[in-house]
């Protein structure tokens, strides 16, 4: 099998359905593609990511077929999936969705019709077969048909399978997202962990799928136990390593520490933002009033659990 390393421009959508053979893409996903997708090969045996399609399209290839962890938003399915057909001469026939953003998703149509395996939290699922009102965002996302929902889903802890190589996939339950799951792979010594790991940005609690920040934590000291120091993190906005995991860590557990006192005191939403919880972190993540904002909402209803996940705790 050949990997090239090198930077796809504008995949030629007009080929796209011819590549696609039976699984052609609808029209309506035709109609918008980022500027260039990076294809980055990460080992010599298969494994490659492609960025700049929504979240990170993570791909192994080889003797038992393609899969992708993750398969990016709608507005670049395309492209993802005649890069990956490019560089790898297969369609994937397993997928995988660490949470049911839309910047994960975005293959399940195409990928479910050609008769995928879509690896997926029952949760995850469940928020695809239902209407979802995303308060933050002041969003309402439809469900998915019938044929893009995931058909392999999970409840509890981990299950492991085979598929060049050892991947086991487990629960992060409700950090992100209700429905978070991780990915590692244990003999590439890498870790897809979607949006439960955050690079360049303050994370999110997507309250309106059940995330909240004292799941966050839990999860992030789940992820933790799985990596060395040389373990490479794949998240749906970047590469990271365990020392950003455990800075990660660092700066939830000082918001839930400043979190619970400012609950426990009555205080406001608009008091908790003045009051500028995260004047230490601000220079190395950036803006942090999303971050904030849905760390309060999701809060709310945990409000008797979140002194139990504070720096002091
Ligand atoms: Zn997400």
């Amino acid at each position: 099998m050949t990997f090239t390393s090198r930077r796809f421009l504008n995949t030629s959508l007009a080929a796209a359905p011819l590549l696609l053979g039976s699984a052609a893409l609808p029209s309506r996903l035709l109609a918008a593609t980022p500027a260039s997708l990076d294809w980055q090969l990460l080992d010599r045996d298969g494994l490659a990511l492609i960025e700049g399609a929504g979240g990170s399209v993570l791909v192994l290839a080889g003797p038992d077929g393609v899969a992708l962890i993750d398969g990016g938003s709608v507005d670049s399915v395309g492209s993802v999936l005649a890069t990956v057909e490019q560089q790898t001469g297969k369609l994937p026939s397993l997928l995988f969705n660490s949470h049911c953003h839309r910047d994960q998703i975005g293959c399940n149509a195409v990928l479910g019709a050609a008769g995928a395996t879509i690896i997926a939290h029952e949760n995850t699922r469940l928020w695809l077969t239902t209407e979802i009102l995303s308060k933050w965002e002041q969003q309402v996302y439809p469900p998915l048909p019938a044929s893009a929902l995931p058909n392999k889903t999970f409840y509890y802890d981990s299950e492991t399978i085979d598929f060049n190589g050892t991947l086991t996939y487990g629960y992060l339950p409700q950090a992100h997202t209700d429905g978070d799951i991780y990915v590692h792979l244990p003999e590439r010594n890498m870790l897809f962990v979607g949006d439960v790991v955050s690079v360049g940005r303050y994370p999110l609690c997507d309250f309106s799928t059940n995330g909240w920040i004292g799941g966050m934590i839990n999860s992030l000291n789940q992820l933790l136990a799985l990596c060395d120091d040389n373990t490479r993190v794949i998240a749906s906005s970047g590469i990271a390593d365990k020392a950003h995991v455990q800075k990660q860590l660092e700066l939830c557990s000082a918001v839930a520490d400043k979190l619970g006192t400012a609950l426990y005191q009555g205080s406001s939403l608009p008091e908790f933002l003045a009051s500028k919880p995260t004047a230490d972190f601000d220079t190395a993540w950036g803006n942090a009033d999303l971050f904030l904002r849905t760390a309060w909402e999701g809060t709310l209803p945990h409000v008797t659990e979140i002194r139990r996940f504070g720096r002091r705790a």
